[in-house]
């Protein structure tokens, strides 16, 4: 059933196929001559017991109207059989006995069967009774169908959202967080290293002499550039918490929670050194140089009333030097 789409089911609700299960040809007359002159009933008759399941996977009855007293094959076992298999599982089986006995009756229901009529049943209350188990069959498979569809919906919806996420928390030109991710970012690690009594250090990473690139190469030389160093910056942030992000323009941060000032010293050193090592020809500050970045870095353990904003302007300073010192190097604000 696992392949039937809702559409499926929209077609006809009042539609039936009726499964007969009985070894006497006489019964499946009977019955096929009853339902003959009833629209919307199909009727198929299987006389061998045995061939009673994969009969039923074939035709996907709604219906099942089945014999007790079969030779070889006892009904009941049958019943429990249909049970037990994934394709009829679920379809209503009405048992067809000679005998009006509570005894079987109630064997009959313990095995698995939905209800009980007594051979060969007025034609009026075997149509009815047809129609009423065939229609919840029916909405039961309408109802699992739309719960599928709407599981599939629920998903894709989440899948979504996901990529709706990243693509909020991106940088379109280097695939690093974008500045609302980093603010984010830095307040909620901010208020954890206050919590926590830990030390929170900051990169800010600025594009040595950019203007002089752009002016010289060309915007989307500049643009290829920017990815260049924004690639050495994530594999500068080796630890999971660490965050790499684009601050603005050709300026990025690198947000090291949890990192001494030496230790962000030693990433910051060594992602000057990787830029520096890229090689990328460069005319400023004289011709046949490379482009190199100068980075300015704070190390705070937040005191509370403060505010995230001091290791940002901390981190300003530490490049302002950097700039001012000739750039290509590390400064401490
Ligand atoms: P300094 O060494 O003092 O940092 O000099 P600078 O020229 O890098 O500094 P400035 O801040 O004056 O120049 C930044 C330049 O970065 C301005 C602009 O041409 C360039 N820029 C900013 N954003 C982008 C971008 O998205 N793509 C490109 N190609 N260039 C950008
Ligand atoms: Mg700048
Ligand atoms: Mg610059």
């Amino acid at each position: 059933m696992n392949d039937l789409q809702l559409d499926d089911f929209k077609t006809d609700e009042n539609a039936a196929m009726v499964l007969l299960v009985d070894d006497q040809a006489m019964i499946g007359e009977a019955v096929r001559r009853g339902l003959s002159s009833e629209e919307n009933i199909d009727f198929h008759f299987c006389a061998d017991p045995h061939q009673a399941i994969a009969h039923a996977v074939r035709i996907k009855p709604t219906v099942i109207l089945q014999d007790l007293v079969m030779p070889g094959l006892d009904g009941l076992s049958l019943v429990r059989e249909y049970r037990n298999h994934p394709a009829t599982r679920d379809i209503p089986i009405i048992v067809l006995s000679t005998k009006e006995d509570p005894l079987i009756k109630s064997a009959a229901f313990a095995a698995g069967a939905n209800d009980y009529l007594v051979k060969l049943p007025d034609n009026i209350e075997l149509v009815a009774r047809i129609r009423y188990h065939s229609r919840s069959y029916m909405t039961l498979l309408q109802r699992d169908a739309a719960y599928r569809a709407l599981r599939v919906s629920q998903q894709q919806l989440l899948d979504t959202n996901l990529v709706l996420q990243r693509l909020m928390n991106s940088d379109g030109l280097t695939g690093l967080s974008n500045r609302r991710h980093f603010d984010e970012y830095l307040e909620l690690e901010w208020r954890r290293s206050l919590r926590e009594q830990t030390q929170l250090s900051l990169l800010m990473i600025d594009v040595d002499y950019f203007k002089t690139y752009n002016d010289t190469f060309g915007h989307l030389e500049g643009d290829e550039a920017l990815r260049q160093v924004a690639a050495a910056i994530r594999d500068a942030s080796s630890r999971p918490s660490d965050l790499p992000a684009r601050y603005g323009g050709e300026e990025f941060a690198l947000v090291l929670p949890n990192t001494s000032q030496g230790g962000a010293r030693l990433v910051a050193e060594k992602l000057r050194m990787t830029v520096a090592a890229l090689k990328i020809p460069h005319i400023a500050p004289t011709e046949g140089s490379s482009l190199t970045i100068s980075i300015g870095l704070s190390t705070i353990i937040p005191i509370s009333g403060s505010n995230c904003r001091e290791l940002i302007s901390a981190a300003d300073k530490g490049l302002y030097q950097a700039k001012n010192n000739g750039r290509n190097q590390v400064g401490i604000g």
